[in-house]
């Protein structure tokens, strides 16, 4: 009598464990302000990134991801939520706290089983839940000696940031539990502002000049105040800290003395030849991209070993792998660093997937996704069901190569932090695989529209160009359809304060 009820549980026992076996492990390796012109598989002109280029051989590069919001915190609450920031609550980074009581993939991940662990940057004031171990940053972190919370303790490591991050990452790997699936996100802090390089990076590019962007000298003619009012300009914003002209207490003395072996000499040489206009802004950028690029090099190697890791422990044919940042960057273009605009160089953001079990190599998409539908692709995935507050939408169709007939069209925008650093307007907008119109709302109220297919570079607004009424008011219908249909407020939210 015993053994029949047993039976059939031991049968579902058996299948459940088979699924759970099958269930596939998550890999999700993060950056901050990563921009997608600075990885060679998106066609960089200025750098290599081989280890991010072999995802994109081995899986799906996608050309097209957007998101909803520019910015470090507002980002990532995106990514945990799958939800918009008048959704989650993380509007901006001026003093907003993420709400942690409230559903993320990582903890429905973990309630169906999976083991889970942070590992890096955080960045959103309360402290993470939903995994099992967490090691990050306290705020910005340090790129040198970085202080770290670890599981709720106060700690230091040792050592340059990308390397610790990396290497804490294969360390919980190495001790997880092999039978049960796992979700590891690995979350870089470079290459932030101020672009500290790793000292064994300082000759990464043997003092190869960089192309520069067609806009770096644009004076912003064809756009409103915002665009000329902004303080993210190489020209004026840039400064002798970000620029690497004077050596701060950030830089620990056991590496002071190759750091200013690099930059001591070049420094003098630039003091010596008194640059000014546009030849001033010509170094600057050159500065620029060999700190921040030597940041990225340090971020591909970390890359490289978790992929060789997955390689050797056979782990490689069931693990998702993602890449990608918070969000794009300015690399000159506009003259601008930073990020906040709607423009292709911030609201696009890198995206990378490698799952050999499902996505064919080598394959690329162009429709437009987002950071939104991280959430509810991983859950989908791993075959958990995607609770109804999520806006994003699962991408497993496309992994698939296909694309079904209802995917969006266009995607709606929306910047909140004016008054605040780097005083870019508040402004929403949507955008489509053609059209950009932005509504910019705070300090000045104004509206611009852009033609991509004319116009790649964001230069002219035509929003008054009688040509373009029609694309206009098909544009402005979609704006308002958006609104309503991802509940807007009327009025901009406060967002969680501290
Ligand atoms: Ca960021």
């Amino acid at each position: 009598m015993k053994l029949k009820i047993l039976a059939p549980l031991a049968l579902l026992l058996t299948l459940v464990a088979s699924r759970a076996a099958d269930r596939p492990n998550i890999v999700f390796i993060f950056s901050d302000d990563h921009a997608w012109q600075a990885i060679s598989a998106y066609g960089s002109n200025r750098n290599e990134t081989p280890h991010i280029d072999r995802l994109a051989d081995e899986g799906m590069r996608f050309d097209r991801c957007l998101v909803p919001n520019s910015i470090c915190g507002p980002s990532r609450a995106t990514v945990l939520t799958g939800t918009y920031n008048h959704i989650n609550g993380f509007i901006d980074n001026s003093g907003c706290r993420f709400d942690g009581s409230q559903t993320t993939f990582p903890k429905l991940l973990q309630g169906a089983g999976y083991q889970t662990a942070i590992i890096g940057k955080w960045h959103l004031g309360s402290e993470p839940t939903g995994f099992d171990h967490w090691q990050v940053l306290p705020g910005q972190g340090q790129y040198y000696n970085p202080k770290m919370i670890l599981n709720g303790e106060n700690m230091r490591e040792m050592g340059y940031v990308t390397d610790i991050i990396t290497e804490r990452s294969l360390d919980w790997l190495k001790k997880r539990d092999p039978e049960r699936p796992f979700l590891l996100m690995c979350q870089h802090k470079a290459p932030h502002r101020n672009w500290s390089p790793n000292v064994t990076k300082l000759n990464h590019d043997g003092g190869k000049p960089y192309p520069e962007p067609p806009t770096l000298f644009d004076d912003y003619s064809g756009r409103g105040s915002g665009e000329k009012n902004q303080d993210m300009s190489l020209a004026k914003t840039m400064h002798e800290g970000d620029l690497k002209l004077k050596t701060t207490s950030a830089i620990p003395k056991s590496v002071r003395d190759e750091w200013n072996a690099y930059y001591g000499p070049r420094n003098e040489a630039f003091l010596k030849a008194n640059l000014k206009g546009k030849d001033l802004i010509r170094w600057k950028y050159q500065r620029y991209m060999h700190d921040y690029l030597a940041c990225i090099s340090s971020v591909d190697d970390g890359i490289g070993e978790i992929l060789d890791y997955l390689k050797e422990s056979g782990l490689e044919e069931n693990t998702i792998v993602v890449y990608a940042s918070d969000q794009g960057f300015y690399l000159g273009e506009h003259g601008w660093f930073d990020k906040r605009w709607i423009f292709e160089e911030s609201l696009r953001t890198p995206f990378l997937v490698r799952w050999p079990s499902v996505i064919k190599p080598a394959s690329v998409s162009k429709e437009i996704v987002s950071n939104l539908d991280f959430a509810p692709t991983l859950l989908e995935a791993a075959g958990v069901s995607v609770p109804e507050r999520v806006q994003g939408h699962s991408l497993m169709p496309l992994f698939k190569g296909q694309t079904p007939d209802e995917w969006r069209k266009s995607f709606y925008y929306h910047y909140y932090e004016f008054p605040g650093v780097h005083s870019v307007p508040r402004h929403y907008g949507v955008a489509t695989d053609r059209y950009k119109l932005v509504h910019l709302y705070k300090p000045d109220d104004y509206w611009e529209l852009f033609d991509l297919e004319k116009d790649p570079h964001e230069m002219k607004n035509v929003f008054d160009d009688p040509e373009y009424a029609s694309a206009r008011r098909t544009l402005e219908k979609e704006l308002a359809r958006l609104r309503d249909e991802l509940k807007v407020p009327e009025k901009d939210p406060k967002g969680t304060r501290k």
